[in-house]
């Protein structure tokens, strides 16, 4: 018997190949839309802090995509897979409405073009999998190894047992290579996919959150048969609030690769907070992030230091060049003095020459 998230799932990995400058954009701009922090406030300043690279949209179409999914989200409940489905084409249709009333200003959804509103919609769908409560994984902010950043990941909700497949861990492949991505985001084509054999594809959707691990993974990806989109299979039991994990293969980071099979962090739970009602405020966990702040504070220490000495060092010269120029003063007064104590002596002893009558002193006039 299929779950509803197997129907959802297969429904989606039939959808028609979206073009990789498309699926990036959508990809980006739902995750942003649906779990970036934003503030109330100030629609504008709803900040990318995830992934978004390629989205170039404003705030404000990020925004509207957040309201049109909220007012819509109860709807996706997978309970039932054609209304499920039939939610995403809503939340479409509204976005669709939204860009006529949107009209002439480049603001909103004007901004996105019909093609996009296509991924949007496949998106939305997708990505409403990993945060609806039946779901039997969740979308959540793992710590990634020993770096001690903070991104998404994917967690099971419940035990799940060794070779299940996770339907909501879905990922698909564009039809094209053509835009820009780095080589962590890309996947090969396998036989009996319907493209190319062996070719290279950006990978886009949910599975893209399931993180590395070199040797204590617990999944592996999947292809649907027929199809351009991969799901996540369990390759061993997992326990309940486990993050999904598979194995990117060993090219991926060589030998300074910083997932915790490869740098330990002493066994510190990763971080596992709820999306999207957690906040995503970068925080440090582990003793890598302890080295680094210890690193900061020594750092701060020694700048610390060197101001002092430079102050010190500043305040010692100036109190210096003040002792000198007094020392100058002192010894022009003296001279000065000297000078008119000379002059004085001198006037006093041609003064018996004047009278004589051939003086220049004042004596003299
Ligand atoms: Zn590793």
């Amino acid at each position: 018997m299929s779950s509803q998230a197997e129907l959802v799932a297969k429904a989606l990995s039939s959808a028609p190949l979206m073009t990789s400058t498309d699926a990036i954009s959508a990809d980006d701009l739902v995750v942003l839309a649906l779990f970036a922090p934003a503030s109330p406030s100030r629609p504008e300043a709803h900040i990318p802090q995830i992934v978004g690279t390629s989205v170039g949209v404003s705030g404000l179409t990020l925004l509207t995509i957040r309201d049109t999914f909220e007012e819509h989200k109860d709807l996706f409940e997978l309970s039932r897979a054609s209304t499920y489905l039939a939610a995403a084409k809503k939340v479409r249709s509204a976005l669709v409405r939204r860009r006529q009333v949107d009209g002439g200003s480049d603001r909103g959804c004007r901004a996105l073009s019909i093609a996009m509103l296509d991924c949007v919609e496949w998106f939305v769908a997708a990505y409403a999998m990993v945060i609806s409560p039946r779901s039997v994984v969740r979308l959540g902010v793992s710590k990634m190894g020993a770096y001690s950043q903070k991104g998404f990941g994917i967690f099971a909700r419940m035990d799940i047992r060794g070779g299940v497949d996770i339907w909501e861990a879905l990922g698909i492949m564009p039809g094209d290579n053509e835009s820009r991505h780095s080589s962590l985001s890309a996947i090969r084509v396998a036989d009996g996919q319907n493209q190319e054999a062996g070719s290279e594809r950006v990978l886009v959707g949910p599975l893209r959150m399931v993180n590395h691990l070199c040797r204590s993974f617990n999944a592996e990806y999947v292809y649907i048969p027929r199809t351009s989109a991969f799901i996540a299979r369990t390759t061993r039991d997992v326990v309940a609030g486990e993050e999904i994990t598979v194995n990117y293969g060993e090219e991926w980071f060589g030998s300074s690769c910083p997932c915790v099979d490869c740098a330990p962090t002493d066994g510190m739970e990763a971080v596992v907070q709820s999306i999207p009602e957690g906040p995503q405020e970068p925080t440090n966990h582990g003793p890598a992030a302890a080295a680094m702040e210890e690193r900061r504070t020594r750092l701060a220490a020694r700048n610390q230091d060197r101001a002092t000495a430079f102050l010190d060092n500043r305040a010692r010269n100036s109190e210096k060049a003040k002792r000198e120029k007094a020392e100058k003063n002192k010894s022009k007064q003296r001279e000065s003095r000297w000078r008119k104590q000379e002059a004085k002596r001198r006037q006093e002893m041609a003064a018996p020459a004047d009278a004589s009558g051939s003086g220049t002193g004042q004596g003299a006039l």
